[in-house]
């Protein structure tokens, strides 16, 4: 496994095992690697030849007061994870060499951005965009691999992949979890072990709102969203929510009556546990 941090090595690097009729595959990830990282990799690696892990912590999908700077780091345990799982190549670039002294040029969409997330973190896609746009054109990959854990960031990018002619199949993978539900993620490491017992009350609401809808044939949401507050209240008080939101998987509208809806159902969350957020969704078809 080699580690690069040059833009123009990997490109390099990309373009020689294309031209020798390789699959390459790009796994994008921000680092303190778990095994949701790991999943996507080994999953990515057995469907190619060649697997490039990026690791960077994307300044521009922080807003002002966000946890950029105390964004867990361990690039040395990563690079162990990585090699692992067999990655051939990580990609670790400074935020120098990403956007240079001047960026002029942001990826931007609308809709889909506009919601959910969009409503908590106001710019938060567009850095997505832009970041996974600039490492789509570095590593050239045939195939992106993406956690089901960031929903609204897959519907984003799948909406860009094809709105912008972008040559890459987008794969998205199931979310791995803790036994009591809690979806991996790199901020679980701020929670306490009492708060992460609690945290396992996000996964309990998005398995009721599927009950609610699947067996239970609620399809007034209000009821669901009035049974799901409850639920946290008398769990977790001191937990903030900040949305659960029912929407299509693919438009990312709001449903409210779903009589009669047959595609695919997202339910998502965002939540404060103590000062950190967490996100968590579950999809499914009645
Ligand atoms: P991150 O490092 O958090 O930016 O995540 C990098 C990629 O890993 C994204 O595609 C995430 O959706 C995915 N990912 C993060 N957590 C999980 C998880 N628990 N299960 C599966 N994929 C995940």
């Amino acid at each position: 496994m080699k580690v690069v941090k040059d833009i123009t090595a990997v490109q390099q690097i990309s373009e020689f095992y294309r031209c020798t009729g390789k699959k390459v595959a790009l796994v994008p990830t921000m680092g303190f690697l778990h095994e949701g990282h790991t999943s996507l990799m080994l999953r990515a690696k057995q469907e190619n030849d060649i697997l490039i892990v990026s690791i960077f912590v994307n300044p521009t999908q922080f807003g002002k007061g966000e946890d950029f700077d105390k964004y867990p780091r361990d690039i040395v345990r990563d690079f162990h994870i990585c090699e692992k799982s067999g990655a051939d190549y990580i990609f670790n670039p400074e935020a120098e060499e990403m956007y240079g002294k001047d960026h002029f040029t942001k990826v931007t969409l609308s809709n889909v951005t506009e919601k959910l997330e969009g409503d908590f973190r106001p710019g938060h896609f567009d850095g997505v965009a832009t970041v996974v746009t600039k490492l789509l054109n570095i590593a050239k990959p045939h195939r992106i691999y993406l956690g089901q854990k960031d929903a609204q960031q897959n519907a984003v990018l799948k909406r860009m992949i094809s709105d912008l002619n972008i040559d890459t199949e987008l794969i998205i993978c199931e979310t791995i979890r803790e036994e009591n539900g809690l979806a991996r993620s790199s901020r679980n490491t701020f929670l306490t072990s009492e708060q992460k017992d609690k945290a396992s009350v996000l996964f309990h609401v998005l398995k009721e709102g599927e009950k609610m809808i699947t067996r239970e044939k609620i399809t007034d949401t209000e009821i669901i969203y009035e049974k799901v507050k409850n639920i946290i209240k008398e769990k977790s008080p001191d937990f903030q929510l900040q949305y659960y939101k029912i929407t299509d998987n693919n438009s990312l509208e709001e449903i409210r009556d779903l009589n009669g809806y047959t595609g695919e159902i997202l339910i998502s969350l965002a939540c404060k546990v103590g000062s950190t957020r967490l996100i968590d969704n579950i999809i499914f078809t009645k």
